[in-house]
């Protein structure tokens, strides 16, 4: 009986997508290529870890696995197989430990990529994995070959399996631009997720761009979420309007614009912020008596007034009302450019339960290429890795079958 021969994949795409999968196949034996258009791999990733790196969430699993809208019940078998518990412990084994902080996110205790990718590509490198940088993939050749552009010129290969795993189309300058769409076929548009959203600040609020609102609600066509957000020289961006980035995306696509109600004092009621509010403000200014007597920064007190008008109500009830509803009439989203990720992408029924290309057999997809979307709040990563998993599973069955 000779040597069992070694598979060999090509992973297209070195995000934390491709990188996982590289890494699970290479682990099963298999003989894997990465294959990267940009200089260097991960970058995308890197860019997250500016924000702290917030790998995964640990609300309750049922909460967890609901947070990927209209590809819920798609993705649940593979965020069942490939858990946010599996993704902390995986982070520790490259000598990240997790934490978790505000709210339920996990962040490795470093709040950065960069040790954690270092890591990573030495245990690939252990593994036998090549990288192989500069190398854009353009497609299939006639007789189903890969195509790639490589600074000396373009090269063919034929892998027994192949995962493609090129990234969504925001923030295109780290190298996932979409290009791909043109060829892989059946993919839904691109369009901004968890992106900031314009509205017609008066100069006096843009000269609090780059401000916090903190410990507020918004609101929007029944949800509501907590958070912070901040005050953009074009509108809102930050966590809690990102969360709200999808509803209000096609709200504003259908109708021109859509009006966010936000709560800068949740946490009070009606009657204890009027309570407070009725204490003697005396000859205070508004301003300064929303000040002292409920810490409403600057930036809130000017918010109240481009949302209700320079004017607010004196009156204790009516001025607490307007605290905690104040209208924000968005007109617009921002562009792929800058959004944190893209909906859009391979469409859920172009690939089977192995995430295998129906019209592509031996082709398989991982990441944020594939058409779900989440919120922010470690949700994007968590389904990364888990869909890369499951894909470097789908090519183990695949390729055994096939021998
Ligand atoms: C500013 C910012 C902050 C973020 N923060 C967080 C966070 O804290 N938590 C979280 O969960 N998510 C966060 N995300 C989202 C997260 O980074 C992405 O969801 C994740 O990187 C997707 O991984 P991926 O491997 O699918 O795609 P990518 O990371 O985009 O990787 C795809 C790779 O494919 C390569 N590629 C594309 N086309 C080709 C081609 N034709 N040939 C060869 N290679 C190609 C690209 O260069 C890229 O390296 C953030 C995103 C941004 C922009």
């Amino acid at each position: 009986m000779g040597a069992p021969l070694t598979i060999s994949v090509a992973v297209v795409g070195g995000g934390p997508a491709g990188l996982f999968a590289a890494e699970r196949l290479a682990q099963s034996g298999c003989a894997v290529t990465v294959y990267e258009k940009m200089p260097s791999v991960g970058r995308k990733f890197l860019m997250a870890g500016r924000g702290g790196l917030n790998l995964t969430h640990a609300e309750d699993f049922e909460a967890f696995a609901g947070r990927y809208g209209a590809a819920a019940g798609w993705a649940r078998p593979m965020l069942e197989a490939f858990t946010p518990a599996d993704l902390r412990s995986w982070a520790e084994g490259l000598g990240q430990p997790t934490f978790v902080g505000s709210s339920g996110r996990v962040f490795p205790k470093a709040m950065k990529a960069s040790p954690l990718l270092r890591a990573w590509l030495a245990r690939l490198a252990a593994l036998g994995v090549t990288v192989r940088t500069r190398t854009t993939w353009l497609g299939w050749d006639a007789a189903g070959a890969l195509r790639f552009a490589t600074p000396d010129g373009e090269i063919t290969e034929r892998p027994d399996a192949t995962v493609l795993a090129l990234g969504g189309a925001s923030w295109p300058k780290l190298g996932s631009d979409g290009a791909w769409a043109a060829w892989v076929g059946d993919v839904a548009p691109f369009r901004p997720a968890n992106m900031g959203f314009d509205t017609a600040w008066s100069p006096v609020m843009q000269g609090f761009a780059g401000q916090p609102l903190k410990g507020i609600a918004l609101s929007f066509a029944g949800r509501t979420v907590r958070g912070e957000a901040m005050v953009a020289r074009y509108g809102l961006e930050g966590g809690a309007i990102y969360a709200l980035s999808a509803p209000l995306r096609d709200a504003i696509e259908a109708e021109g614009s859509a009006t966010v109600t936000l709560d800068l004092r949740p946490d009070m009621s009606v009657g204890a912020l009027t309570a407070r509010l009725s204490q003697g403000r005396g000859a205070a200014s508004l301003s300064n008596h929303l000040r002292k007597a409920l810490k409403l920064t600057p930036v809130e007190t000017n918010l109240l007034r481009e949302a209700h008008g320079r004017n607010l109500p004196a009156e204790p009830g009516a001025l607490a009302r307007a605290i905690k509803a104040a209208p924000i009439r968005l007109t617009g989203a921002q562009g792929l450019a800058r959004a944190i990720s893209s909906a859009g992408g391979v469409r859920l029924g172009a690939v089977d339960e192995r995430l295998m290309l129906r019209a592509r057999p031996g082709v398989f997809v991982a990441g944020e290429m594939v058409d779900w979307e989440a919120p922010t709040g470690g949700y994007l990563l968590q389904a990364t890795f888990a869909t890369a998993a499951w894909a470097a599973r789908g090519v183990l069955a695949w390729t055994s079958r096939q021998a």
